[in-house]
């Protein structure tokens, strides 16, 4: 392991000081261990041993027009200058607002916070106000934060989460209460006939269906035709709230979130990850009948909430975003369906079970012999997860970073000659593993 021996020797001083030497348990995931990194630019992360990676974690999303972009570092480091934190208000302020409100359909009012974590737990709370309810429905193999009440069957044990049709709720730590898992319910992704016979038995109890539009925590797999369109149906029908938790397709499907790509509109939304160019940012945007609850009696509050950086960062981000009617996303639809047929042309030519789906700017390679993923229990029961973590290694080892759990995403820094320095690794890398 020459390649990472200061990484090693940092990670060995870091578990002195630092629970498990990190500071979020995903990167407890990390191959061969988490490495220390030093810089980053563009779509190149570089470790401190001075080896260069192709990043495709990107930050676990944010980092949509790649590292330290200079119009969003430009921004920030002007606007910090006038002060960092008011404790109260500030122009960038209603200037991200409006935005919002122009580019996304369901934003007719918003608020801003820091993380995707907190924009659940303030939507949540609005919707139980808003409906006077207690219980939402969930779905199997969505992440919605690591808090109490949401780390619930994001990947569940097989022999824990019961029947298919209605899975049992698993909650994801030690320490959880069980009792905050009696308020959910939860089912498959992607089978409308599921949610219909749930309904019918308890849709006037449900106060929220919360869910990530595209299910990009678990296998990159988009909505079947007709499904968000009949969750919307059924929740109009019983008075539930409609809520997307659009921590990372928000910004990353396109400009108005995975809301726009779908067309179809929820009453609540959060963005969080990529509306900010990789600094910290969330909003939670929806109805302005529902959000006018928290001017009244639904609490939400924050130190750093709307904090200048965090506005600056967002407003210059989404402005590249927009700029030239949308040429990154051109660019990242480009480079990431290279990827996609590439990586799958590379595995039909060697032979193997690789198979890659989702969206150009986020998609999941994974070995299986199924030709589609359709939930988390195909993910959990049919993907050779070991063999994807010597591929993410061997891949590391040729330059190229990866996410464990088989999700790529794409940013506007990179190039097609990223795509053919990928591709070459990932011949080399599958030869070495498979
Ligand atoms: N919701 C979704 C869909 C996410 O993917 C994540 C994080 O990955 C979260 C919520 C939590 O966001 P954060 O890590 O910013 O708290």
């Amino acid at each position: 392991m020459t390649q990472w021996q200061r990484s090693r020797s940092y990670f060995e001083r870091a578990r002195q000081s630092l629970a498990g030497g990190v500071s979020s348990n995903v990167r407890l995931l990390a191959q061969p261990f988490p490495l220390f990194f030093d810089r980053a630019e563009g779509a190149l992360i570089y470790d401190v041993d001075g080896n260069a990676y192709i990043d495709y974690v990107l930050g676990q999303g944010p980092l949509i027009l790649g590292h330290s972009h200079p119009a969003v570092l430009d921004a920030v480091n002007a606007a910090m200058r006038r002060g960092q934190l008011y404790a109260g208000q500030h122009e960038l302020e209603f200037i991200l607002a409006e935005k919002l409100v122009e580019l996304v359909p369901a934003a007719e009012l918003c608020r801003f916070g820091l993380s995707g974590s907190e924009m659940v737990q303030a939507a949540m709370r609005l919707a139980r106000a808003v409906t006077g309810r207690t219980k939402i429905l969930r779905f199997e193999g969505h992440y919605h934060g690591w808090f109490d009440n949401v780390l619930i069957s994001v990947a569940p044990p097989l022999d824990q989460a019961g029947p298919r049709e209605r899975p049992r709720p698993v909650a994801g730590s030690a320490g959880q209460v069980e009792s905050a898992l009696a308020d959910f319910v939860v089912l498959p992704w992607n089978d409308l006939a599921l949610v219909e016979t749930l309904f019918q038995e308890m849709g006037e109890e449900l106060a929220a269906v919360m869910l990530e539009p595209m299910m990009c925590n678990t296998g990159a797999i988009p909505p079947e035709p007709g499904y968000l369109e009949g969750l919307r149906q059924l929740c109009d029908r019983y008075g539930t709230l409609l809520y997307f938790d659009e921590t990372i397709t928000g910004f990353r499907l396109g400009l108005q979130g995975a809301q726009g790509r779908f067309g179809v509109t929820p009453d609540l939304a959060s963005f969080a990850k990529a509306m900010a160019g990789g600094f910290a940012n969330a909003a939670l945007v929806g109805k302005r009948e529902y959000m006018e609850r928290f001017a009244r009696d639904v609490n939400h509050s924050g130190t750093f909430n709307s904090n200048v950086i965090s506005m600056a960062a967002s407003v210059a981000a989404i402005a590249e975003l927009e700029r030239d009617g949308g040429a990154v996303y051109r660019q990242m639809e480009r480079i990431g369906t290279a990827l996609m047929e590439g990586l799958q042309e590379l595995g039909q030519r060697l032979g193997l079970p690789l198979h890659v789906q989702g969206l150009p700017t986020a998609f999941h390679v994974s070995f299986t012999e199924l030709t589609a993923i359709r939930d988390y229990r195909d993910y959990a029961q049919h993907c050779d997860r070991e063999l994807y973590g010597r591929f993410v290694l061997a891949m590391l080892r040729r330059g190229v970073r990866l996410i464990g759990r088989g999700i790529w995403y794409v940013s506007a820094a990179h190039t097609e000659s990223h795509v053919e320095q990928t591709l070459q690794a990932a011949e080399a890398a599958l030869q070495e593993v498979a």
